[in-house]
């Protein structure tokens, strides 16, 4: 293939593919190159064991409305076989805790471990999203600027700011559960912060937007394919991009891993800002080791997803019916020290375990009559690989020897099982360390996407404020481009 385009899209994930796609809408013409044969990321499906299917992530929590909305992909067969969830927090001796959307419901349900909880649930909510929303006009929109003081939160760790509002272990543990997909610890500073970053996506148990596309995440990146093509954009997979061409400090194109120059004005790249600057782009340009050294990143604990082939629902799920989120942990304090051993390599004593039952949403993840669940465990060692049977298997005992002490009939019910170490995860999608909360959800999008090469910009993960599917980075990085009028 030797040809021309406007632009030129590294990557084909969520990202990838909405940026592609707002670009191809505004009549450029678009290529995009994934060097894996399969296209949406980590946003799969995989099978295992006759008939059961692994989400390899299971929720959605930060998905951006108006890419739903402009890319039309509700014709593309997207849509929410649940929302909502609540969170369903199972600790200690209590009866589990649940936090849901319904503050009336939440605030009866706290009455039972802490009254001043209780009265407390209400204005707190109030007071948190009030100012969750007003600082998502940073996190939502390239243009805004926020005008509301957000220093106290900033500078407070989440355990300390929890302190001071409740009493309730099990309702901290559930405020301090939102923020560990970030790879944020909640002793860090940056920690409250990041929490209202998850609230102000209307999650959290205040808002609990947390949702189960039917299909799972996968659908997403099927009607995002869907959008893109329909959109005009050229697709090649099976192929990695070796190198971006520039002439001075101008991108002029990509050189593909077969040796094909593709020549565009215009470059998206979804690789880790890391990736691009250290591996695709030549070193001689001023300005990069600068940039270069904005990647500094902070090593946040493995996460490893494992998902269970159940003969039957475990007891606990019968709380919400099993539409929720549970979170499995003794208590807080269990939360903080499991983080600061997989920080340093440590596999912890108690793992901070959330389980989902997608088959409860969607019967297409079990053979009829048995269910999934589906768990992430969010602090393993990062360097936790697999590449032996044992680790695996040792790691497959202690998640059921944990959801076994709160519900020992689990184990009776597990028919099969399947593992994604943290090793797995970045073999396969790249999932690499990421910068302190901090800092991150303190910079600007221009930031973040905007590069010292003209006409490059960064639109995959490094550029979102925070870890999640959302295709807000594709779309915010679509329109700066677009804005520009280079093209
Ligand atoms: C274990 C785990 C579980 C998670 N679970 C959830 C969840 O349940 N819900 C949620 O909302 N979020 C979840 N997240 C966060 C979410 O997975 C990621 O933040 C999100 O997938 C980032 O996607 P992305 O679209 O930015 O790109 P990335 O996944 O970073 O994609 C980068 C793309 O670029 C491609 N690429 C890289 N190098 C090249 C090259 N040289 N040439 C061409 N292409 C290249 C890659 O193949 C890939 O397609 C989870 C994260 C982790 C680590």
């Amino acid at each position: 293939m030797n040809d021309t385009f406007d632009a030129i899209v590294v990557g084909g994930d969520v990202n990838g593919l909405t940026a592609a796609a707002y670009l191809a809408r505004a009549g450029r013409k678009t290529l995009l190159v994934e060097p894996r044969n399969e296209l949406g990321g980590d946003c799969e499906n995989i099978a295992f064991s006759d008939g059961f299917v692994m989400p390899v992530l299971h929720e959605v929590h930060a998905l951006d409305p108006q890419v739903v909305r402009d890319l039309k992909l509700a014709r593309f067969g997207f849509r929410l076989a649940a929302r909502d969830l609540p969170a369903v927090v199972i600790s200690g001796a209590q009866q589990p805790l649940v936090v849901s959307r319904d503050a009336f419901l939440t605030s009866r349900n706290l009455g039972g471990t802490s009254r001043v909880d209780s009265e407390a649930w209400g204005i707190f909510r109030y007071k948190a999203l009030g100012l969750a929303r007003a600082l998502r006009a940073m996190w939502w929109s390239a243009e805004q600027r926020v005008d509301v003081d957000f220093d106290q939160i900033l500078r407070l760790p989440l355990i300390t700011w929890l302190e001071s509002k409740f009493e309730s272990d099990a309702l901290k543990t559930a405020l301090a559960f939102e923020i560990l997909e970030s790879g944020c610890s909640p002793a860090e500073i940056g920690s409250t912060l990041q929490l209202h970053w998850r609230l102000a996506q209307e999650a959290g148990g205040l808002q609990a937007a947390c949702a189960f596309p039917a299909g799972g995440p996968a659908k997403f990146a099927e009607a995002l394919v869907h959008a893109a093509r329909a959109a005009g954009v050229t697709v090649r997979t099976g192929v990695r991009v070796d190198r971006i061409i520039t002439l001075g400090c101008r991108v002029a194109g990509v050189v593909l891993a077969n040796g094909e120059e593709i020549f565009a004005r215009m470059v998206h790249c979804s690789a880790s800002r890391a990736e691009t600057f250290a591996s695709l782009l030549p070193t001689a340009i001023e300005g990069i080791a600068h940039s270069a050294d904005s990647t500094v990143s902070w090593p946040a604990p493995g996460i490893a997803r494992l998902a269970f082939g159940l003969d039957a629902l475990p007891e606990f799920a019968s709380t919400n019916d099993g539409k929720a989120r549970y979170f499995i942990i003794d208590r807080l304090a269990s939360l903080v020290s499991a983080h600061s051993a997989a920080q340093f390599d440590q596999m912890p004593d108690e793992l901070p375990l959330e389980l989902v039952f997608p088959s409860i949403f969607d019967r297409s993840f079990a053979p009829i009559g048995q269910h999934l669940m589906s768990v992430t465990v969010y602090a393993v060692p990062r360097t936790t690989d697999g590449s032996s049977a044992g680790m695996r298997e040792s790691l497959v005992a202690k998640v059921l020897a944990a959801i076994a002490r709160r519900v020992p009939e689990i184990t009776r019910h597990v028919k099969a099982s399947h593992v994604l170490m943290p090793g797995d995860l970045s073999a396969r999608y790249g999932m690499d360390a990421t910068m302190p909360a901090a800092i991150r959800l303190c910079t600007t999008w221009a930031d973040r996407i905007m590069t010292p090469v003209d006409g490059l910009y960064m639109c995959g993960r490094t550029a979102e404020p925070s870890r999640a599917i959302s295709g807000r980075a594709g779309r915010i990085a679509a329109e700066m481009a677009l804005q520009r009028g280079l093209v």
